[in-house]
């Protein structure tokens, strides 16, 4: 392939409160076909029975339910395609977080059916994508799983959102944050964006964007989820998390934040955190890492600590003492294929072993307003 710059997007976006009763009538606009398996989390439906019957009922769709296990393994993802298969399903919903949505994307690939994403919360920018994130049994990164075709559809119901909890929006702005310094890079170094093309300005220009709705109404938002309230900053906060990094992320790239996350995983301790405070954590790393200038970093780091989110190893719990898990970390981020090989310049373990304890440091003297 010539060195051609791509970018790419689901075909439809939907967000709003009560957004969930457009669903039938969405579907059926674009022509999705029949039955329709609901994946959602086991025990923890968001949506009631009822709503799912008033909006899918009247728009002629039949529908099943499968309960989602927890775990975006390979064993969940052949068990939901086979239930697809089994009742001749030709469009799957996925309801709920980042690892139900992706279980049933790879499921509904895996067995020829169309996709409808429709996160419950804010918290990852998984919902727009063409890929999933697939772990082991025991949570640790196995590999991304990636697709020709984006969601054909994406339902986000902000008052579903609202109802949750507000760490994981808080969460969802870690991942968000993270787009537009990821995709700067990979703009700067000329490397690759998820689809094997080089960025788009369309697509790095998203990710900026995000950033901005990100530190003018972050903390609005979440001080919204406080309340449960559905209002302007926190629909805009969501739409960033949401659409915004998800096209940002994989039109625009990623690098160390990223990679930092998945590195961080290998850490059993840090499995109780989630996606977006790993990549929190991952986002300090890369700006030591890259040598950012003070004010970058300052704006990265007062961003984090007024939101709430991770700056320290100790809060995505890794003993900053430790140096032993620090290497193994640093190891696995630069592991062959990650995306820290995205940047500009060569990245070594013993480089991003530095950058996580300079960040760790960092990140303790900011909050302690002791940043020399
Ligand atoms: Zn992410």
């Amino acid at each position: 392939m010539p060195p051609v710059s791509i970018y790419c997007s689901p075909e439809r976006y939907v967000q709003g409160a009560g957004a969930t009763a457009a669903l039938g009538e969405q579907m059926a606009l674009l022509k999705m076909r029949g039955p329709v398996l609901i994946v959602a989390e086991r025990g923890r439906e968001f949506v009631p029975r009822d709503e799912w019957a008033a909006t899918l009922g009247p728009a002629g769709y039949e529908f099943f339910f499968h309960g989602f296990n927890g775990e975006c393994s390979q064993q969940e993802i052949d068990a939901i395609a086979a239930q697809i298969k089994a009742r001749a399903c030709g469009a799957v919903v996925g309801s709920g977080g980042g690892k139900t949505i992706d279980a049933a994307r790879a499921a509904a690939y895996l067995a020829g059916a169309e996709f409808v994403s429709m996160p419950t919360a804010a918290s990852c920018d998984a919902p727009c994508s063409a890929l999933s994130v697939v772990y082991t049994e025991s949570g640790a990164f196995s590999k991304y799983m990636r697709y020709p075709r984006h969601p054909t559809l994406v339902v986000v119901d902000t008052a579903v959102v609202a109802r949750g909890p507000k760490r994981l929006l808080v969460a969802g702005l870690g991942d968000a944050l993270a787009t537009w310094y990821e995709a700067r890079t990979v703009a700067e170094a000329r490397a690759d964006n998820f689809f094997g093309g080089k960025p788009t300005v369309t697509g790095t220009g998203l990710a900026l964007l995000c950033r901005d709705i990100l530190v003018a109404d972050g903390a609005e938002a979440a001080a919204a989820m406080d309340t449960h309230s559905v209002t302007p900053a926190l629909e805009r906060v969501v739409e960033a998390n949401t659409l915004l990094s998800g096209l940002g992320f994989e039109s625009g790239g990623l690098c160390v934040a990223h990679a930092c996350h998945n590195g961080l995983t290998c850490l059993e301790a840090t499995h109780r955190y989630l996606h977006g405070e790993k990549v929190a954590f991952g986002l300090c790393t890369q700006m030591v890492l890259e040598g950012r200038p003070r004010e970058e970093t300052d704006t990265v780091l007062t961003f984090c600590e007024k939101v709430g989110l991770p700056t320290t190893l100790a809060e995505v719990g890794v003993d900053s003492g430790d140096a032993d898990a620090v290497m193994q970390v640093a190891e696995r981020t630069c592991q062959k294929g990650e995306t820290s090989h995205n940047e500009p310049f060569e990245v070594t373990a013993r480089m991003v072993a530095d950058a996580i304890a300079a960040a760790d440091r960092l990140g303790t003297l900011h909050r302690d307003k002791a940043w020399p």
